[in-house]
């Protein structure tokens, strides 16, 4: 029976680290670090989101602005809305809420946003930092499940691991941080043969696709870390992970739990990011 990762209580556990190093640094710079959310449209799942990255902001001792923008903004109305956040001496970190409606370019958008501000980590010259190993800011749920795997004691280490999703915000920096850690890394997406094959090599499996189930107790090896970062809203109102955990949980070692795994740490490790703009700020 596996070790359930608790990613709540890890997640309270780095937020008050977070808390106590940004008393420390608004003590020595007189600077609050400051994070600024960009919703545009009322889509009711970005508004949750919102409302959590502010609350979470505020626990942790953080300025926080959220900019409300109507669903029929134009490019141009948005992109003074970055520019002005990018010169915003207040404002340390920005992130603008996706979905965007249909007229709003997001990789335009991305590309303004000043890669010193973008605690998403989503600007092409982030990414490209996060290749070659050079990075302030990694992608918050990547980065979570590191956090994750490091604080359960879960070594990375010469490890075969499978990351099942390519997505450029999880699959592919998922990929890139489980490499950088010295691990064997293999990645799959939907035309991959014989996935249940390749999942079965893996020490580590890392499940971002979104197919509640998918993962099942055949495609994992005994005494396997099995990360789930699949959540997938069902029509009974329960959030569903791709793993099938009732299952999966009797072979593997370590499992993540949905909810109550990946998901709490995605927005900590935004405030972590948020706090490292905030220093290099005062370093530049
Ligand atoms: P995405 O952009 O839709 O990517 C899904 C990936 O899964 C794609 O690479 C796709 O392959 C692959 N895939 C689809 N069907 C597959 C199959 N049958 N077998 C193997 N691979 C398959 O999604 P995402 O943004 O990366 O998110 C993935 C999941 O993580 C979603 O459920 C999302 O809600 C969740 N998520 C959770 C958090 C969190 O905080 N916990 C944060 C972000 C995302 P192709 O590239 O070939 O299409």
């Amino acid at each position: 029976m596996a070790t359930i990762i608790d990613g709540k209580a890890i997640s309270n556990e780095i937020r008050k680290e977070i808390k106590n190093e940004a008393v420390e640094f608004i003590a020595a710079n007189g600077i609050v670090p400051g994070l600024a959310v960009v919703i545009v449209g009322t889509d009711p799942s970005s508004q949750v989101y919102v409302r959590n990255k502010k609350r979470a902001c505020e626990e942790v001792g953080f300025y926080s602005e959220v900019i409300e923008l109507p669903e029929c903004t134009t490019m141009d109305e948005l992109k003074a809305v970055v520019k002005k956040l990018n010169a915003d001496p207040k404002i340390h970190g920005i992130l603008v809420q996706s979905p965007l409606p249909g007229q709003l370019d997001e990789f335009e958008i991305v590309l303004l946003i000043d890669p010193k501000k973008d605690v998403d980590a989503f600007n092409p010259y982030n990414t490209g930092l996060i290749m070659i190993g050079k990075y302030d800011f990694v992608p918050c749920t990547p980065a979570g499940v590191m956090e994750l795997l490091g604080r359960s004691g879960v070594s990375v280490c010469g490890k075969e691991c499978v990351v099942v999703g390519r997505s450029n915000i999880v699959g592919k920096p998922m990929a890139q941080l489980l490499l950088e850690a010295n691990g064997t890394v293999t990645v799959c997406h939907s035309k991959t043969k014989n996935l249940g094959e390749v999942c079965r090599r893996a020490d580590i499996l890392v499940s971002a696709v979104g197919i509640p189930g998918l993962i099942k107790a055949d495609m994992v090896k005994p005494g396997a870390v099995v990360i789930d970062v699949g959540t997938t809203r069902l029509d009974n109102g329960k959030l569903a992970g791709d793993v099938a955990f009732d299952e999966v949980k009797n072979v593997a070692s370590f499992i993540t739990p949905v909810p109550g795994g990946v998901g709490p740490m995605t927005i900590t490790m935004l405030l972590k990011n948020t706090l490292t703009a905030a220093k290099k700020n005062i370093a530049h």
